[in-house]
């Protein structure tokens, strides 16, 4: 079966591993601010935070922007289900709104909508979390704009778009947003493993996820409420967390960063390539917006059923058992059973409804041979016209 998305290790990848597990270091040493400070010069953001999970950063960037309970946090509905956790898990409710039907975005107009609605309720949310779904940034502009006017604060996940630029500048420069979130497990554009990094341009901001991400604990004196007992001394003034990455993990991604343009290079081929082979089939292909370029992390097809004979399930299922590993990304967080039970249901999200019945991820990553290419386009046409 040809994978959706795989990693690509190669032997520097593993040698640098190998040099820190011999080193005096394997976590809280010197790669982790290595690593850190490749991100920030990669993307002009100031201040980089390198964490055991993307999932974890979420957490860490609700709580540094003060979410709590009673405080609404709005995001997509076609995301992984850490985008909406991370609200949860801070005690505030999450809303869904709906995604662009073109680039399955979050929708700006959806969203301008449901904030005038909001304001006139007293329901304005705390935070937004836009998701750059398969590597697409979002309109940060239009986002941006939206929070200057309804005073909501921005987090960026950024899970699939490491190496994507949004009006030219690289997503995690944080431009038009308070903080952004990537992820590195393996699947995605470059891997620690399991792994993200939290992105700010706010020293605020900053101060704050330091001692999240590291129980709430300081070493820094102008930070402490007390007088030093001596130089073992140090203060937990905040309740945090352990959610650092290791040295180990810092020593590959640091090592894949240099690998991360063309990795980026490799996927937009890969993406012109379906998208010249595929576009005479019954199918909704890829957009990128003039304002981006995508780091193609996914390429999702949609299915025009009105044109073809079997189902969305049929098709997906032939395509699995003709060897091409296709995915579906994602069931709306919404029709989760967890979320069901909080409340949750169908009809607030039509595009996303709509986009869960026809959507296909199909195989997309950086070592794709020409043999698999050319495998996955030959199958896809085999199931959609027999
Ligand atoms: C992968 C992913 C996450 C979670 O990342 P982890 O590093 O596995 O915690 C969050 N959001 C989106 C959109 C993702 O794709």
């Amino acid at each position: 079966m040809i994978p959706y998305g795989r990693q690509d290790i190669n032997e520097e990848d593993l040698r640098i591993v190998i040099e820190t597990l011999k080193s005096d270091f394997l976590t809280q040493g010197p790669m982790v601010p290595k690593f850190e400070n490749c991100l920030s010069q990669y993307t002009g953001a100031s201040y980089c935070f390198a964490m055991n999970s993307a999932t974890s950063a979420l957490h860490v960037a609700c709580l540094a922007l003060g979410v709590k309970k009673g405080d609404t946090v709005w995001t997509s509905p076609i995301t992984f289900v850490a985008s909406a956790n991370a609200a949860l898990y801070c005690g505030a409710n999450v809303k869904f709104v709906d995604i662009d039907s073109r680039t399955f975005n979050l929708c700006p107009e959806a969203l301008e909508s449901e904030l005038v609605q909001a304001e006139k309720l007293g329901s304005l949310p705390k935070v937004v979390i836009p998701v750059h779904l398969a590597g697409q940034s979002c309109d940060m502009e239009k986002i941006h704009n939206l929070s200057l006017r309804f005073g909501f604060k921005i987090i960026e996940d950024a899970s699939h778009a490491i190496g994507g630029t949004f009006n030219g500048a690289k997503v995690g420069s944080c431009r038009y947003s308070d903080i952004t979130i990537f992820s590195f497990h393996p699947v995605k554009i470059i891997t620690t493993a399991e792994g993200g990094m939290l992105l700010s341009n706010s020293s605020e901001i900053a101060i704050k996820v330091e001692l999240l991400r590291s129980h709430g604990i300081t070493r820094k004196h102008e930070l402490m409420e007390g007088v030093s007992h001596g130089s073992w001394y140090y203060e937990q003034i905040e309740l945090g967390y352990n959610y650092r990455m290791t040295d180990l993990q810092a020593a590959l991604g640091l090592s894949q960063m240099s690998r991360l343009d063309e990795f980026v290079d490799k996927r937009n081929n890969i993406a012109s390539f379906y998208t010249e082979k595929l576009s005479d089939l019954p199918l909704r292909l890829p957009v990128i917006d003039f304002k981006c370029k995508s780091s193609f992390h996914l390429y999702i097809i949609r299915l025009n059923l009105k044109r073809i004979t079997k189902s969305h399930r049929e098709v997906f299922e032939e395509l699995r058992r003709d060897g091409v590993g296709v995915n579906i990304h994602y069931i709306p967080v919404y029709k989760q059973p967890y979320y069901r039970r909080l409340g949750y249901s169908d009809g607030n999200c039509p595009e996303a409804d709509r986009y869960y019945s026809e959507a296909i991820s199909i195989p997309m990553f950086p070592s794709l041979s020409e043999k698999e290419l050319g495998q996955v386009v030959k199958s896809l046409r085999n199931v959609l016209e027999s």
